[in-house]
């Protein structure tokens, strides 16, 4: 189940009625803790987040937990960040139960492009501006497969998950593959959330840019045109007029 990523009112109404009916919650550490707040008291939550370099649960473990669960006759809630199928490993976790003759349904909720593009203003596609985005992850077990070339000819929203500790690898390669060293970019903190920060410059200067600000995981890195309508389209006004770096400053 995609819990959204970060506001609970993000969240579906078939996700809450998930977490009110499930007998067992397994739940990732992007679950905001106002989503956790949601469980009933009482009902047993297992926490298996995983940080980058810190595997507090290993994958493997996480797989034996939902298959001893459910193979105690429970109705198990595998609660994750944003959608269960974008770089949710939701599938692989999912072969793992069909193949204990374990059934699954699939609630999908909010990815992370979608939600926290929308939370500081950003249309990740616009008319006359990008006809298109792709979501790409920055994260690997092994080198980084990505195509830059083929990314940068697209001349379309790019948003990079994981990406921030190789915020500067991955601007260096875009311009390297032929993007304009003007091509806005934001790197969007905590999206969704009442600490949600945006930041905006450009391919050639957002790593040095943020390089002080203290930026924290998550973060999501959104490249291309579209970004600069934010100083237009930005709405949530929490934080945004004291957050919001604007390219002037
Ligand atoms: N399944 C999730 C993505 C998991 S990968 C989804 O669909 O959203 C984890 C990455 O997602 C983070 O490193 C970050 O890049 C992004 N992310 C998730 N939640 C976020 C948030 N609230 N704000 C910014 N980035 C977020």
């Amino acid at each position: 189940m995609g819990a959204g990523p970060g506001d609970p009112d993000l969240m579906t109404v078939k996700a809450l009625r998930c977490i009110q009916q499930s007998d067992v919650i397994v739940y990732d550490r992007l679950v905001s803790d106002e989503i956790i707040a949601l469980i009933p008291f009482g009902k047993k939550h297992i926490f298996v987040g995983k940080a980058k370099d810190k595997h507090s649960v290993s994958q493997a473990d996480i797989n034996c937990i939902l298959v001893e669960e459910a193979k105690k006759g429970k109705t198990v809630c595998r609660l994750k960040g944003g959608d269960v199928f974008v770089f949710g490993r939701g599938g692989e976790e999912m072969q793992v139960l069909h193949r204990e003759g374990i059934s699954v349904d699939v609630v999908p909720g909010i990815t992370a492009a979608s939600g926290c593009t929308s939370y500081a203003g950003i249309p990740l596609t616009h008319r006359g501006v990008s006809q298109g985005c792709t979501f790409v992850t920055a994260h690997s077990e092994h080198d980084l497969e990505v195509n830059w070339s083929a990314l940068a000819s697209l001349n379309q929203t790019l948003v990079f998950y994981m990406g921030l500790s190789k915020l500067e690898f991955i601007c260096h390669e875009l311009l390297a593959a032929g993007l304009s060293a003007t091509t806005p970019v934001a790197v969007i903190e905590k999206g969704c959330t009442s600490d949600q920060r945006v930041f905006i410059k450009t391919l050639s200067d957002i790593h040095a840019y943020i390089a002080n600000k203290g930026v924290q995981s998550p973060a999501l890195i959104v490249v291309g045109h579209v970004v600069s309508l934010a100083y237009e389209l930005d709405w949530f006004v929490v934080q945004s007029q004291e957050h919001i770096e604007k390219l002037s400053a």
